[in-house]
């Protein structure tokens, strides 16, 4: 057996909601580049980010990135620090003069850390929120309560723990601003409806460690704070996000990943991918009378992180148990609502998931 088959082999089915899988082959080009890269005679990790073997993988991950998600030339792309969470007040920082607002939507986990994280910098209104329904389903534009002069909508597409998605981004007269963190380019995106869309990346991407902004050109500068450099999105564009030290790993990773994605057909073969994911996970549950139990509307459920019941709490954990002692883990869903989540990201082989539909056969056989 050769060194790269006999890894793989020893690989499990990791279903992880972040950090996520990645592809084998992306992990072992890292893995043979890591000491030294390019015949620099030292790790990429270890040189310059101003070296030109830094710039040359830097470039080409921005300009990937832009052919890939079809980013339009009056966007800027940026690759930042501080995660998804800390956009939830960047973006009011930079987007929102003081006295404006921006409405938002509450529909999980994440809708309500962004607009709680968004009011420690301005006034921010709520436009919906499902709490009242347990976030089991996204709601339609009729529902939407918009607060006048409000500067944009912001969403979250995918709501990463309690499972649900925007099956289509809505149809509102405001630009709308979007944390699309868990379904980042797992689909194709329409810049004309988005003002700004943000992903940290170790959830369909990379390794943790950055998040990448997609901000309209036009509005940068437009708050007229007078915000720290660091956390200007003017400053990192006129750099090219080098203002200062970039997060060099997750961006060399995500350069390769985003190749990869390129080779593999792009977003709509991504889209296309996750759809039978899902169809192939939901199936098994939907088939099982009841037995496995989808909490959320259908409409709204998610193709990246599919949760699901058992008939009680004692089977969920020893499904995540037995699960595990089969190489297939991290299914056990977030600590705030129980249950068992499955993340498929972009990378996840559909014949992971076969394996797990095909456990899950076989554990209520045991069971039922
Ligand atoms: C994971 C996640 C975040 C937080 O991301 P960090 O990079 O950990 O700050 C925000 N929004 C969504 C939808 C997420 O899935």
């Amino acid at each position: 057996m050769n060194t790269a088959s006999h890894e793989a082999a020893t690989r499990v089915h990791n279903f992880c909601a972040g950090p996520c899988t990645l592809p084998v082959s992306i992990l072992e080009e890292v893995r043979d580049e890591f000491l030294d890269f390019d015949g620099i005679g030292m790790s990429l990790l270890e040189d310059s980010h101003r070296a030109p073997a830094y710039d040359a993988v830097h470039t080409a991950a921005m300009a990937d990135f832009r052919t890939l998600a079809g980013v339009p030339d009056d966007y800027a792309v940026l690759f930042l620090q501080g995660g998804a969470t800390l956009q939830f007040a960047q973006i009011p920082m930079n987007l929102l003069a003081d006295g404006e607002t921006a409405s938002h939507l509450n529909t999980g986990a994440w809708g309500k850390k962004a607009l709680s994280e968004g009011r420690r910098v301005t006034d921010l209104h709520e436009a919906w929120t499902g709490v009242g329904e347990g976030f089991a389903r996204m709601p339609s534009v009729g529902e939407f309560d918009i607060a006048e002069g409000s500067r944009y909508l912001h969403v979250t597409t995918n709501e990463t723990i309690g499972g649900i998605r925007l099956p289509a981004y809505p149809d509102v007269d405001l630009p709308m601003v979007g944390d699309m963190s868990s379904d980042f380019l797992s689909r194709p995106i329409d810049w004309s409806r988005f003002d700004l869309a943000y992903g940290g990346v170790q959830k369909n991407l990379a390794p943790a460690g950055m998040v990448v902004v997609v901000v309209r050109r036009d509005l940068l500068g437009r708050s007229g704070r007078d915000l720290p450099s660091a956390l200007d999105y003017a400053v990192q564009d006129a750099n090219d996000s080098l203002a200062n030290t970039p997060p060099m790993f997750p961006i060399w990773v995500m350069g390769k990943v985003l190749k990869w994605m390129i080779a593999a057909g792009g977003l709509g073969e991504f889209e296309r991918r996750a759809a039978e994911r899902a169809a192939l996970l939901y199936g098994a549950i939907d088939s099982s009378d009841g037995w496995y139990l989808s909490p959320v509307d259908e409409a709204s459920r998610s193709h990246m992180n599919i949760v699901f019941r058992l008939p009680d709490e004692d089977l969920e954990e020893r499904f995540v148990a037995e699960a595990a002692d089969a190489d297939m883990v991290n299914l056990k869903g977030h600590r705030s609502v129980g249950g068992i989540r499955a993340s498929v990201y972009n990378a996840m082989a559909l014949e992971s998931v076969e394996a797990l539909v095909s456990f899950m056969a076989g554990f209520r056989a045991a069971n039922d």
